[in-house]
């Protein structure tokens, strides 16, 4: 109680001196707070009025062209995904505009400087090999892109396919492979999330030329295996054949069983909810690109769609091309550097150093 009886005065004193400080402090806060708001609003307004002063004195055009300009430099390109589309109009240039494309032939040349032009359109710097055909005297030739890795740039997966058609326009056989080459070559370079160094080779040769024996083929893939340095040669961890993947129901990885079969068991493991199964080549001299890659000890797999009742005949057109099977196996590739190929699975690939 007594202390409640000497507080109240003292209280009351101080409650009057207190409300006088009060009103000053409230009155200096709240001049603080304005000079403070004000400065603050006016830096805020300048910093605006600066901003859109300095973007819009001049007219509304630059406005816009500076902001998008800008957005287009902060904002990251889209990925993209393998487009049938292009692929379409690459296999109707490679068989319809040109047809016939017989190794080393001013046909199968057109294939290679289309090929070489779409490739430097993409952003790549093609390499071309000369290759000698015995059997006619003729030259074909190789083209070769190369998109350097992330993760693991010192491997290299060989992807390639052949230009060169035999009996007919070639469509299925093969404009469908170089088809799904370029394309991939296209969005990966674009994308650039594949993991290992990728060799995108477009061989010249891979018929039998005319006048060959049983033999005579493979020219542009056996000329560039046997060109490869020490170097490249220990640097490649394996090769992709694609040829013929645009007709038959039979969806295939194949292989001639004379190299590890790791690339394989790989297509198939990605593949395999889209109908793949494995073939083994009973052929000794195989009946792809990667026949020589796979007898160098390359592990080689060549993906297939069979069978094909038009082969090396007339009948090879364009409208014998089912392109779900192009588009199934552009995106299975898509898939399988973009995401399946992990550094751990680059290291279960064998190495041949
Ligand atoms: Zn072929």
């Amino acid at each position: 109680m007594s202390t409640s009886s000497n507080w109240t005065p003292i209280s009351r004193t101080n409650s009057e001196c207190g409300l006088a400080l009060a009103k000053a402090l409230i009155l200096i806060a709240c001049l603080l707070v304005g000079v403070l708001l004000g400065i603050t609003t006016e830096v805020v307004v300048n910093r605006h009025k600066s901003a859109s002063q300095s973007q819009g004195l001049k007219t509304e055009k630059p406005v816009a062209k500076k902001s998008s300009a800008h957005n287009a430099k902060s904002v990251p390109p889209q990925p993209l995904n393998f487009d049938v589309n292009q692929a379409i109009s690459h296999v109707t240039y490679l068989a319809q505009t040109i047809g016939l494309r017989e190794e080393g032939t001013s046909d199968e040349n057109r294939a290679a400087e289309y090929i070489q032009q779409r490739l430097a359109e993409f952003g790549y710097k093609p390499i071309v090999q000369l290759i000698p055909i015995t059997t006619t005297q003729r030259t074909s030739r190789n083209v070769i892109a190369k998109l350097d890795g992330r993760t693991s740039p010192q491997q290299t997966i060989v992807v390639g396919a052949h230009m060169d058609s035999k009996g007919g326009p070639g469509a299925n056989d093969n404009a469908t492979g170089c088809a799904v080459l370029l394309e991939l070559a296209r969005v990966l370079k674009n994308n650039n999330r594949q993991i290992p160094t990728i060799e995108f080779v477009f061989f010249g040769g891979e018929e039998i030329a005319q006048g060959g024996g049983s033999n005579d083929h493979h020219w542009g893939s056996r000329y560039f295996v046997n060109a490869l340095t020490p170097v490249e040669r220990a640097g490649i961890a394996g090769m992709i054949s694609v040829d013929m993947i645009g007709t038959g129901p039979e969806f295939r990885a194949r292989n001639m069983g004379l190299a590890p079969k790791t690339l394989v068991d790989f297509m198939l493991e990605l593949g395999g909810t889209s109908g793949m199964s494995y073939l083994r080549d009973s052929s000794s001299v195989g009946n792809s690109d990667h026949e020589p890659f796979e007898k160098a000890g390359f592990t080689s797999v060549w993906l297939e769609y069979r069978d094909f009742p038009q082969y090396h005949t007339p009948g090879d057109t364009v409208s014998t091309v089912d392109f779900s099977h192009v588009q199934t196996v552009g995106r299975l590739l898509q898939d399988f550097f973009e995401q399946y190929l992990s550094p751990d699975r680059m290291n279960l690939l064998p190495s041949r150093q």
